[in-house]
């Protein structure tokens, strides 16, 4: 990925630096598809169909933009589309075959290897049973200094600094886990086997998690979140120093660069929040400086890169661990979860609308109306409820259980968006909302919709027309699931 303008930055590896990613499709282990790879367990062989299916047919190697331009400048044949042209910034004019003739050599490697996940636990004092998790990947591709070193910087001053705060005689009300996952680059494989290993106690007891991966990739603040933790993340930037601009909050400066609050959704699979919330409906949130760096997957991805261009006073590093450890505190220290599920409902309605636009007249939307609205009357009185029992004085028993009570409700509600049926891209993706949609779909959520308005256009029309009516039942369903969780009205 080579931004212009940032060249600078890359240096001498501006057009020959290669950039490594993989080709495996979707997440997790592939020989343990939808369950845990554990010693001992089930596991598929390495020349099983359902293996193989994930990995592409032709072999696969990444080469540098001057390489690509020199094999492209040779072909011949028919013209290439323009788009190639704009896309490698030189001129492309044939897709071959020939004239020239390339020598490729490839050595893949098949093999397994143990991948290692390593947690430290601060055991919460009033309520150790509900977890908040803060997560950053360890493996890296290359040196790693932006992605994942900086957020496992920040992770590990996190880590010191809440060893202060307990030194110092605090504990939190709930348990805080930090989690440093393996081989996130192969296809969030630490990840997405530990949330599959753990995922009724995660379903039941995981109250958030906050993940953090290149922390430090350039200046400026970006934050992706589901929508009922977006306030408690805009109130946390407010108490954090800006690292470019001492007389200002990093609320302020980010507010600035984009007239107002930008909070992105986390439909992506590109990071480790992937498994939990998409797969296990647990409230995430995804943030980093830089929207993007030129050495991304490079060999250039070095500490040298990182005090010459990234973060020279390291300053970012620290209000990146800032805005993460805060917001943490605050998860495991409120006494009633700091959610906002009317926030979550604008969002949703927000989505309708856009949705109205795509869909001709002969589709309705009336489902996902009716079941938001029972999520916003509900959203409300769980607000007005929530302020009730903050201001109460109510110690003992009876107050920590209607607490409770109520946070239960708040950290289960997520859980609704997911269905056992998944989605189109991929069984295993359950969230109806945020989830991956097939790369030529036009909206960033309810891929499921998406998906069935791609597939409709080659359907006839009315069988086009029920699969998208069909898709948006489900996802109508979905919210009525988590108005339902929310209110907590007895059976
Ligand atoms: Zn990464």
């Amino acid at each position: 990925m080579y931004t212009e303008g940032d060249a600078a930055g890359a240096g001498a590896g501006r057009r020959g630096g290669v950039e490594r990613g993989t080709v495996m499709r979707g997440v997790g282990d592939p020989l343990s598809p939808g369950w845990a790879a554990l010693e001992g367990g089930e596991a598929l062989g390495l020349d099983d169909e359902e293996v193989s299916a994930r990995f592409p047919k032709v072999p696969s190697l990444p080469v540098s933009a001057e390489c690509a331009e020199m094999i492209l400048a040779s072909l011949g044949g028919p013209p290439a589309p323009p788009e190639w042209t704009e896309t490698m910034g030189f001129k492309v004019r044939g897709v071959g075959p020939g004239p020239t003739a390339l020598n490729f050599t490839y050595q893949g490697e098949k093999k397994v290897a143990t991948i290692h996940n390593v947690f430290a636990v601060i055991r919460g004092l009033e309520e150790p049973d509900r977890y908040i998790l803060l997560g950053n990947h360890r493996d890296a591709w290359t040196y790693g200094a932006v992605d994942p070193n900086s957020g496992t910087a920040a992770l590990l001053d996190i880590a010191r600094r809440y060893a202060l705060m307990m030194q110092r005689g605090w504990n939190p009300r709930r348990s805080i886990i930090l989690c440093s996952w393996d081989a996130e680059e192969f296809g969030m494989i630490g990840s997405t086997e530990w949330v599959e290993q753990n995922l009724m106690t995660l379903g039941s007891k995981a109250i958030a998690y906050l993940n953090v991966d290149c922390a430090v990739q350039g200046p400026g603040f970006f934050a992706r979140a589901t929508p009922q933790l977006d306030e408690l993340l805009i109130e946390i930037t407010k108490k954090v120093k800006d690292p470019d601009n001492k007389e200002a909050t990093v609320y302020e400066m980010w507010t600035k660069a984009n007239d107002g609050i930008d909070i992105q959704r986390l439909s992506g699979i590109d990071s480790d929040y992937a498994p939990f919330l998409q797969y296990a409906g647990i409230p995430s949130v995804d943030m980093y400086y830089g929207k993007d760096f030129p050495v991304y997957h490079t060999a250039y991805d070095t500490y040298d890169w990182m005090v010459n261009h990234g973060d020279p006073f390291f300053q970012r590093h620290v209000a990146a661990a800032g805005v993460w450890g805060l917001l943490a505190l605050r998860l495991a220290d409120d006494l009633i979860l700091p959610f906002n599920y009317l926030n979550y409902t604008n969002q949703l309605r927000g989505y309708v609308d856009i949705l109205n636009n795509l869909l001709d007249g002969n589709i309705s939307v009336h489902p996902l109306t009716l079941s938001i609205q029972a999520l916003a009357s509900v959203a409300k009185e769980v607000e007005l409820e929530a302020e009730k029992l903050s201001a109460e004085q109510t110690t003992g028993e009876p107050g920590v259980l209607r607490r409770r009570a109520l946070n239960d409700r708040l950290m289960l509600a997520e859980r609704g968006f997911l269905d056992a049926d998944g989605l189109p891209y991929g069984q295993w993706f359950k969230h109806l909302v945020y989830g991956p949609s097939d790369y030529r779909s036009r909206t960033s959520f309810f891929p499921g919709i998406a998906e069935a308005i791609w597939r409709s256009a080659r359907m006839r029309s009315g069988e086009g027309q029920a699969s998208i009516q069909h898709e948006i039942w489900r996802v109508a369903r979905a919210i009525q699931r988590v108005a339902d969780v929310l209110g907590g009205r007895p059976l």
